[in-house]
Parts: structure tokens; sequence; C-alpha cells
């Protein structure tokens, strides 16, 4: 137990001191593995907490004085949470386990608008990767990951290629988001921001986990974010899509079509080759018809396959009595595709051709491709240092 809590002063010490030296601090922040059964603080409740707490002859209060210690002032070390007595604080130690996973990886991008963190929860696994983006006309937004790896096998992303490891826990999707937010509080910006599940993974095949943590992101004692600020991106998946509706009509429904033609969209998404594009569009509108939300829909813009009029046109006929925004995503390129970004005229065809038909849309400029953190590419440097 010695060890630990030195160990855990060290955590303390690593997180409090992280605005120092971003990059000395990254191989520092929490070594310890979380191999003990105490439970991880970031997998409880306050009330569940509270119990813990009673069930160890402790006053469950204390639950809520530590839970505001780390959601409010993100202080996580136990031993610098002053209200608490110093008995107390080194007893809890024993009771909850307050370890941080390691991070293995921080990158920032060259015009610095994408920061890319990569965390090891488990040690004989790929790391998980976090993208904290800033724009100047909107909030931050958070891009977290639902999966390590993917069971999709979409052909131009990257986390496709790590094949599927397995679901995150609700924790460690809190986790991701909790430091974040601690990141933004430490360059001083406002801690207003947006979600997104558009990291690694496919959110709407782990929807159990990604409903326990976006009910805490939504939870006022913990993160208070709006439904509306927080966006699900699904390959597509019929049933994801309905139970969306059904469960979280506020939160915003983004769906990465890529093609109106079903061949090529067999080709570049072929697990969702079992879903008619036109079934996938009715649930989109069934989808926007229940929430009265509007829908995104994303197109990765991939050189000389789904760029051309024919497509473009289609594209503007199958979503015609659908109210949404089209997102156009220029390939970011991943290590091992022959598939190619389109030059900067091609885009702009494309673009054109749908908003001459009437369309909301827009070309995005990823942030972070420097750093492999665009969209698609988390994951593409697993190997290097
Ligand atoms: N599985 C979910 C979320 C992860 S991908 C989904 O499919 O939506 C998030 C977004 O990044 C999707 O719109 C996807 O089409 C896009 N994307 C994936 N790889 C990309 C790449 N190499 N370049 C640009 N966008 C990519």
């Amino acid at each position: 137990m010695k060890n630990q809590e030195n160990n855990m002063n060290n955590h303390g010490n690593d997180v409090n001191n992280q605005g120092n030296d971003m990059n000395n601090q990254m191989n520092k922040i929490n070594t310890e593995e979380k191999t003990t059964p105490r439970p991880w603080i970031f997998s409880l409740t306050t009330k569940e907490l509270g119990l813990i707490l009673k069930s160890k002859g402790k006053k469950a209060y204390r639950a809520k004085q530590i839970m505001e210690w780390i959601y409010e002032k993100f202080q996580i070390n136990p031993e610098k949470m002053s209200n608490l007595s110093l008995d107390f604080r080194k007893e809890i130690n024993e009771i909850i386990d307050f370890s941080l996973p390691k991070m293995i990886k921080q990158k920032i991008s060259h015009d610095k608008s994408a920061t890319k963190f990569a965390f090891s929860f488990l040690s004989d696994e790929p790391p998980v990767e976090s993208v904290l983006m800033f724009n100047r006309k909107r909030k931050p937004t958070l891009c977290v990951s639902s999966q390590i790896g993917c069971a999709l096998k979409c052909t131009f992303c990257s986390t496709a290629a790590m094949g599927f490891i397995r679901n995150l826990t609700a924790a460690e999707i809190i986790f991701q988001v909790w430091f974040m937010r601690k990141e933004l509080e430490r360059r001083n910006f406002n801690i207003s921001h947006n979600i997104v599940f558009m990291g690694m993974g496919e959110p709407l095949l782990n929807k159990k986990e990604i409903a326990q943590a976006i009910d805490v992101f939504h939870d006022d004692s913990r993160f208070g974010i709006s439904w509306r600020n927080m966006t699900i991106s699904t390959a597509g998946l019929l049933d994801g899509i309905k139970w969306m509706a059904e469960n979280y009509p506020q939160i915003n429904l983004a769906v990465s079509l890529n093609s109106p033609v079903q061949q090529v969209r067999n080709e570049i998404m072929p697990t969702q080759a079992s879903a008619p594009i036109k079934r996938v569009v009715d649930e989109i509108r069934n989808h926007a018809k229940i929430t009265g939300r509007l829908p995104t829909i994303e197109y990765v813009l991939l050189k000389g396959v789904n760029t051309g009029r024919t497509q473009a046109l289609s594209l503007a006929k199958i979503l015609e009595d659908l109210d949404c925004r089209i997102n156009l995503i220029p390939f970011n390129p991943t290590t091992n595709s022959k598939l190619q970004t389109p030059e900067l005229e091609e885009q702009e065809f494309f673009l054109n051709l749908l908003k001459e038909r009437g369309m909301k849309v827009t070309l995005r400029r990823s942030s972070g491709k420097d750093i492999n953190a665009g969209c698609g590419q988390l994951a593409t440097e697993l190997s290097d240092n």
C-alpha cells in the first residue's frame, strides 16, 4: 500500500504541474496499472460512491465532496482534497482506485487547432486516441473513441485496419472527456464544448456503455453538457439510429454515407453492404421526424471513387426530401491505403454541384492532419514514436 500511496502522490503532482512541461509530463502521468479490485473512480456515480463509503463505515456525504474535487476542480489526488480529514485521505485510497491511465503520446498540430492524446488503459492492447479540436467560430470539440479498433472494415479508415479489439467501458469514455476538459481548463479556456463520437470505433455497436457515458455527460452534478452539444457519428447502423431516436432524441445524429451508389458503398464500407442505402436514408428521415433534429450526412471525398458528377447528382436525388446538412470530408491519407485525396478543384466541383441543387453543404477542413488526428487517421501510427 505504501508504494501505491507514493504513486498516488506522483499522480497528483503530475496532473497539477502539467502546464509546466507538457512533453515531460506525458511519460510521467500515472503509470499505475488498474489491476486492483478497488472500483475505479470514473466508474462510479456519486450515489454508488456514497454507498461504498457507507459500507466501509464512512460518511456517505464525503462522496459528494470527492466528486466535486474531481469533476469541478479536476483534482484526482485524494491527498490534495483539503476538506477531507488527513486520515480519510489515506483511507480512501485503499477503497477506491484513483489512478489515471498512462498517456502514451500527446501531439499538437502545427496550427494548434488539434491535440491528439493516446491513452493506454491496459498494457497489452493498443492505445485509445482522443482529439481536442479548436475552431475559431465554434466551441472546442472533444472527439472521443468508443471502441479499441473497429469491426467495420471501411477501406478509407485506419482504425478499421486494427480490427476489433474491444468495446470501451463507460468509465473509459468518461475519462477521455474528463481529461480533455481538464486540458481546456489548464489552457484557460471556458469549459464549454461539444462532444463528438467520431474517434475510434462504431459507437452504435457499443450502445450500453455509450448510454451510461452520455448520461454522465448530461448529469448536472458531473459535466452538465446539453444533449444538443453531443453528436454520435455512425456508419449507418439501422437499429442504432432507431435506438438514438427512441432514447436520446436530442443528441445529434451524423451518418457516414460516403456514396449514393450501392456498389461503391459496398466496396468502401463492406460491412455495411447488407444495409441498402435507401433503408439507411429512410431511417435517418425517420430519426429526423421523431426528433426534429437536423441530421448530418458525412461524405469522405475519395479521388476518382465517389466525387464524380453522377454521384453528386444521385446524392442530391436520394437526399432531396430529407432536410439535412452534408459534410464533405476530403480523405485524410492513412498508411497502407491506395486511396487518394482529391485535388481542391475536384472537391469544389462536387461541393458546387450539391450547392446548385440547394443542399446545405460544407467542405470540411479536417483538424490535425499533420499529427494524424484527422477523421479516420486514429491508429495510423501505433508503432511509431
Ligand atoms: N464509426 C463511426 C465513427 C468513426 S469515423 C462512423 O463511421 O461515422 C468518423 C468519421 O470519419 C466518419 O464520417 C468517417 O466516414 C470519417 N473518416 C473515416 N476515415 C476517414 C479518412 N481517412 N479521411 C476522412 N474521413 C474519414
